[in-house]
């Protein structure tokens, strides 16, 4: 039996001096990657690029490595270079194409790249060519993206091709995943199902986050999710079932009160339609928390009108006006008059209002608030050790 231990470690900002505060469930991020490991008969690595969607590599990787993943994806070889050294054991493959100038630190760090076009693996087989082991790669097949990788026609030959060191690893990107009735996703299978077979004996991986909830992804032999372990919506037309990690928090500065008539804000884009208390908190779009989610006056926001919530005194209440670099209003008149007090925080997202539900009234994805997070938070990571 292990023994319980209650942890948290804080970095970021100073608490008193900060005016939000970020709250990571580490916990919650484990339990998270094991439903997804226990979903799939494949194997589950975890995608940790942009220092681990915004959340921290230093902090994130090493709980995943204790849960038992064993293979993670950055984007850059600098971050690769920064998994390993908070698991200097994990096998690291780098996403985001490769340059013969980084060729050395692959050499030196065990780092493996993800080649995606003719020009990268003739760039790879010339800087190989004087070593008598040839360093790992892996390739990644364009079934459907039109972004990174050989095209599958490219892909067939060099598989054919007798003469080519073969990659460890074959790769594809789903471009549909999260909209299952889609009908790309099934000629993106369809199509991996065959470079696969060319590929015959090669580790194959299709499935990010969404992808895993297809079964078609269970035929392959690696999955790849990112977003669903930091708590992120998997798909658009089902309940999330992964676990809130993020919960970001902002400090009520000061409580004001406008009158009936009066407008508030930059643009003057609310007109109060009574006597309005409102909530003057420290988080603006310097923090993330991006002005597509202000109460009005952006004319390009159309899937939520109204824009974004906070949760604050056990009740939603809304923004008013436009969010601002540094402060943002909320409408708390129908909150109980000694509800809330200046210091007291507000939920911006977290147990009571969703990540994807705050991303969709800024017009956009959890993705996008979570890698868009500031650096002027107080940090807080749970981490009980109960779920390792
Ligand atoms: C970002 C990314 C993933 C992870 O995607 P999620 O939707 O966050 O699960 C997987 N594979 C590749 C190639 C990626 O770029």
């Amino acid at each position: 039996m292990t023994a319980t231990r209650s942890n948290i470690t804080t970095t970021g900002a100073d608490p008193r001096l900060a005016g939000g505060r970020l709250t990571i469930d580490l916990d919650a991020l484990v339990a998270n990657w094991r439903l997804l490991a226990e979903k799939s008969p494949a194997d589950t690595g975890a995608v940790v690029k942009a220092d681990a969607y915004g959340l921290g590599i230093v902090h994130v990787v090493p709980v995943l490595w204790q849960a038992g993943c064993r293979t993670f994806f950055a984007a850059l070889p600098e971050e690769g270079l920064r998994v390993k050294a908070v698991a200097p054991d994990a096998r690291v493959f780098v996403l985001n194409g490769f340059f013969a100038e980084a060729f050395p630190v692959y050499e030196q760090s065990n780092l493996i790249p993800v080649l995606g076009s003719l020009h990268e693996l003739s760039l790879w087989k010339k800087l190989n060519k004087g070593r008598k082991d040839k360093l790992p790669f892996a390739l990644n097949v364009d079934t459907g993206m039109n972004r990174l990788g050989l095209n599958v026609d490219e892909g067939l030959a060099f598989a054919a091709d007798g003469r080519a060191e073969k990659p460890i690893l074959l790769i594809t990107h789903l471009a549909t995943a999260d909209d299952r009735a889609h009908a790309l996703n099934q000629k993106q299978f369809e199509s991996f199902q065959e470079l696969r077979a060319a590929f015959a004996g090669i580790e194959s991986s299709i499935a990010n986050s969404p992808g895993i909830f297809h079964p078609a992804s269970r035929e392959f032999d690696l999955n790849r999710p990112g977003v669903a372990i930091y708590g992120g919506e998997p798909l658009s037309d089902t309940p999330n079932p992964m676990r809130p990690v993020v919960t970001l928090e902002a400090r009520i500065v000061q409580i004001q009160t406008g009158v009936k008539g009066e407008t508030v804000g930059y643009g003057a884009t609310t007109t109060l339609q009574r006597d309005t208390r409102i909530a003057i908190c420290s988080v603006g779009y310097a923090d993330g928390y991006l002005r597509s989610a202000s109460g009005s006056g952006v004319p390009l926001r159309n899937a939520v009108p109204g824009g974004g919530e906070g949760f604050v005194a056990g009740k939603k209440v809304p923004i008013i006006g436009r969010i601002t670099m540094d402060l943002t209003s909320f409408d708390i008149t129908n909150l109980a008059e000694d509800a809330v007090k200046p210091g007291d925080y507000i939920e911006l997202f977290g147990p009571n209002i969703a990540l994807d539900d705050a991303a969709r009234s800024a017009g956009t994805i959890g993705y996008e608030l979570l890698t868009s997070l500031g650096n002027r938070y107080h940090r807080r990571y749970l981490h009980s050790g109960q779920s390792d």
